[in-house]
């Protein structure tokens, strides 16, 4: 099983399975987008399956498959539905901008996906497309309206951006009036290829509650799963719920249970992280999957404490990744 020295279980792997994106979020990435791999780089699905595979016979019980756009990468439905096949996985999910899934909505209900995070960061048409540099809000639109009627647990994920959006979580929160999903507020980090972004206004955790506090003054506090990412909160009489995620301001990392695997097969102990290991080179060696296994067992052994730990071990000490490299 892979446990770390604090004693945390590691039951869940965040995979990104490739680094290529349809977007080009501000937040996430410069106008130009980043400098892509080439395709031989990239973990193979083959890889990625025994990845996963030898990662559950370690106790890994969920999987998040993430990006860049996964849906970008060719015959991803094909390897979606390989995975369907390792009984040890509890829970498949997909992190994903929506623009291109709508048509897939049945497959996935028929695959049994259990969970889709839609990333969705304004509700009005103009700045979808200044925030994505984009023109696709119609078809997230419609993956929305589409998920929303389909058998698959929702959740809707919105960065927080001070000037941008912040105007915007009141209408984020009635979304969940009469509809059951989660619309989870993300604190801005700044994996975005080059930094953290100067702002005027610091929207954490505290700030984006206390003005949703300001206008709504029946939240209920729902009870959180252990090692959920976010602080869960409905209004009363609402069908949904609204979270918050302290992804910056790390207050989560003492019941973290996650991992990560970037598209280029590196592997990570935390978000803040620089990589740790390769595990792509590794496995290209020949390596058995007993000596895949002592290689999780140990580098999970070793994971920080928490992000602030991680950041500060970095090599470099400047952050100049882009989460679609990471996998969100
Ligand atoms: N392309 C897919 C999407 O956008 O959902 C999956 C990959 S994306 C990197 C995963 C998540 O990371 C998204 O919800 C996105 O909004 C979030 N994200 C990207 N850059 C971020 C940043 N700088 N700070 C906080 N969240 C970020
Ligand atoms: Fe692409 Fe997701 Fe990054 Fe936006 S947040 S650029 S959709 S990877």
């Amino acid at each position: 099983m892979l446990t770390d020295k604090f004693g945390r279980h590691i039951s869940y792997l965040r995979l990104a399975v490739t680094d290529r994106c349809n977007l080009r979020c501000k937040y996430c990435m410069p106008a130009h987008g980043i400098d892509i791999v080439d395709r031989a780089e990239l973990l193979t699905y083959k890889e990625m399956y025994r990845i996963i595979r030898v990662l559950s016979e370690l106790g890994v019980n969920k999987v998040r498959l993430t990006g860049g756009e996964p849906f970008v990468r060719k015959n991803f439905i094909n390897f979606l539905e390989s995975l369907t096949f390792n009984d040890k996985l509890d829970q498949i999910n997909i992190t994903t901008n929506g623009a291109l899934i709508s048509k897939y909505i049945p497959k996935l209900e028929e695959l049994n996906i259990n969970a889709i995070n839609l990333s969705i960061d304004t509700l009005q048409a103009e700045k979808f497309k200044k925030i994505t540099r984009r023109d696709v809000f119609k078809e997230t639109l419609q993956t929305l309206e589409k998920l929303l009627a389909s058998k698959l647990d929702l959740k809707v994920n919105v960065v927080v951006q001070p000037g941008i959006n912040t105007d915007e979580i009141f209408d984020f929160i009635n979304l969940t009036k009469n509809k059951d999903l989660v619309v989870r507020f993300i604190e801005e980090m700044p994996f975005n290829g080059k930094g953290l972004r100067q702002t005027d206004e610091i929207w954490n955790y505290d700030k984006i509650y206390s003005e949703i506090e300001k206008k709504f003054k029946n939240i209920i506090p729902l009870k959180n799963k252990r090692s959920s990412t976010s602080k869960i909160f409905t209004i009363d009489n609402y069908k949904g719920s609204f979270g918050i995620i302290p992804a910056f301001t790390r207050t989560i990392c003492n019941d973290c249970n996650r991992i990560r695997i970037t598209a280029t097969g590196m592997f990570k102990n935390c978000l803040f992280d620089e990589g740790v290991f390769n595990l792509r080179d590794f496995m290209r060696k020949g390596v058995s999957d007993d000596e895949l296994k002592q290689i999780f067992i140990d580098t999970v052994h070793n994971k920080p404490e928490n992000g602030f730990i991680a950041e500060a071990n970095r090599k470099s000490k400047t952050i100049s990744e882009s989460m679609s490299t990471i996998g969100g």
